[in-house]
C-alpha cells in the first residue's frame, strides 16, 4: 500500500485553509509593484501596530537567547480580564488554543457543533482531532442557536460559536448567548470566538469572562491579530475554568509564544489610544464602504466586525478584475458563499482605491 495511505483518513479528507492572497505574491503574478497594491483580503489592521509594541519588540530583540517567559503577559491579561493567571493559556495566534481545546475534547467517536458560514478552522480542528462535524443551517448568515442546541448529540463535545462571525460579520447579543449558556448541558463544552470583540460597540458589549464564574464549561478565546495589529507574530488566548486551562497547557507545546510577541502584547494590550484609534477608523471606514457600494446597488450583511461581506454575484470573475487593479480581497466560495466577497475596512486610501476598482470593475473597463 502506497506512504500515505497509511496516513489517518480524517487527515485526509481536510480541505486545506486557504489564506488571503500575499501581496508579494499578487506582485509577482502580475508584474505590479509592491507599494501600489492594496490588501483587504485578511482582516488585518490598516494602522499597523501599536507604536509601544514596536519599542517593546526592540527592546525584546536583546533577549532572544533565552527561551521565553510568558508571565509578564499572563499577568497583564489576568489584570485586563480581571481573573487569575492560571485561568489564560497563551497561544501562537488564537488559532493555536482552539487547536488545544479540540484535542483536549475531540477525538474520532465524538462530534463537534458549528455554523454553517462559520469560521474555517473550527472544521480544522475537529476534523484534526478525528471528531465528526455537525454543521447547523444558518439564519440570516449567523448563528441559529436554537437549531444548534437541537444538533447537539449524545456524543457531542464541543459547540464553536464566533461572536462577530467571520467571515459573515453577523452578531449574536449577548443576552441570547447567556441563554444558550443555560440550556447547553454542562458536560459539553462551548468555545465562544471573540476575535473581533474590541470592534463591538461598547453599548452593545458585555464582558463575556464575568461568565466563567457560572458556567465552567465555557472557553472565551481572544487574539492580539485584528484590533491590536500583530496578526504577522502569532499571538492570541484563551480564557477557561481552571480546570480546563490545565488541560489545555498539558497539549500546548512548551514556549509556544515567542519573546518578540509576548512583550509586543503586553505592550499592545496597554495602549489604549491605538485600540481607540484603530476603533474610530474601522467605523468611519466601515460607513465609507457601506455608503459605496450601497450607490452601485450592491447589497451587504451588516458587520460588526474589521470587514463587511458583499454579495456581488459572481465574485470569481469580479475578484480577477480587483486583482488586475492591485486590489485584494477575499472570495468565500469556500464558506458556501460563492457570490459573495468579504472586504475588509482599510485606510480611508485603502478603502476608496476598492471602490474605484469596483466602479472600474462593474463599467467594464478593465
Ligand atoms: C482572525 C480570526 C481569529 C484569529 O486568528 P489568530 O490565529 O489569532 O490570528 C480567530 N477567530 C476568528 C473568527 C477570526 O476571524
Amino acid at each position: 500500500m502506497a506512504l500515505c495511505d497509511q496516513s489517518l483518513p480524517y487527515v485526509r479528507a481536510i480541505s486545506p485553509y486557504q489564506p488571503g492572497k500575499p501581496i508579494t505574491q499578487l506582485a509577482r503574478e502580475m508584474g505590479l509593484p509592491v507599494d501600489s497594491i492594496v490588501k483587504l483580503a485578511s482582516n488585518e489592521n490598516p494602522l499597523g501596530m501599536s507604536p509601544k509594541a514596536e519599542a517593546a519588540m526592540e527592546k525584546a530583540i536583546a533577549t532572544l537567547e533565552r527561551y521565553p517567559d510568558d508571565f509578564e503577559l499572563k499577568n497583564a491579561l489576568a489584570n485586563h480580564c480581571g481573573l487569575g493567571m492560571e485561568r489564560i493559556v497563551l497561544g501562537n495566534g488564537s488559532n493555536d488554543v482552539l487547536d488545544m481545546i479540540a484535542r483536549v475534547f475531540l477525538a474520532p467517536g465524538r462530534s463537534a457543533v458549528f455554523s454553517q458560514h462559520a469560521f474555517a478552522v473550527y472544521p480544522l480542528a475537529s476534523l484534526s482531532a478525528g471528531a465528526e462535524l455537525i454543521a447547523v443551517p444558518a439564519k440570516d448568515f449567523g448563528h441559529d442557536l436554537e437549531a444548534m442546541r437541537n444538533a447537539i448529540r449524545p456524543n457531542t463535545r464541543l459547540i464553536w460559536i464566533a461572536n462577530p462571525n467571520n467571515p459573515t460579520g453577523t452578531f449574536l447579543p449577548f443576552r441570547q448567548l447567556k441563554t444558550f449558556m443555560q440550556e447547553v448541558p454542562e458536560d459539553v463544552v462551548v468555545v465562544l470566538d471573540e476575535a473581533y470583540n474590541e470592534y463591538i460597540p461598547p453599548a452593545e458589549r458585555v464582558d463575556t469572562s464575568t461568565w466563567l464564574a457560572e458556567f465552567p464549561n465555557l472557553v472565551i478565546t481572544r487574539t492580539f491579530s485584528k484590533i491590536y495589529g500583530l496578526a504577522g507574530l502569532r499571538i492570541g488566548y484563551a480564557l477557561a475554568s481552571v480546570e480546563i486551562a490545565d488541560l489545555m497547557n498539558r497539549v500546548r507545546q512548551p514556549f509556544n509564544c515567542n519573546n518578540l510577541a509576548l512583550a509586543a502584547a503586553t505592550a499592545a494590550l496597554d495602549d489604549h489610544e491605538f485600540v481607540a484609534r484603530s476603533y474610530a477608523l474601522n467605523r468611519a471606514g466601515m460607513e465609507q464602504i457601506v455608503s459605496g457600494i450601497t450607490c452601485f446597488g450592491f447589497s451587504h450583511i451588516p458587520s460588526h466586525g474589521n470587514f463587511i461581506t458583499i454579495k456581488v454575484g459572481d465574485a470569481a470573475a469580479l475578484n480577477q478584475k480587483l486583482l488586475k487593479q492591485g486590489v485584494i480581497v477575499r472570495p468565500i466560495a469556500g464558506y458556501g458563499m460563492p457570490e459573495w466577497l468579504r472586504v475588509t475596512i482599510g485606510t480611508e486610501a485603502d478603502n476608496q482605491r476598492f471602490l474605484e476598482a469596483l466602479e472600474n470593475a462593474q463599467q467594464r473597463t478593465v
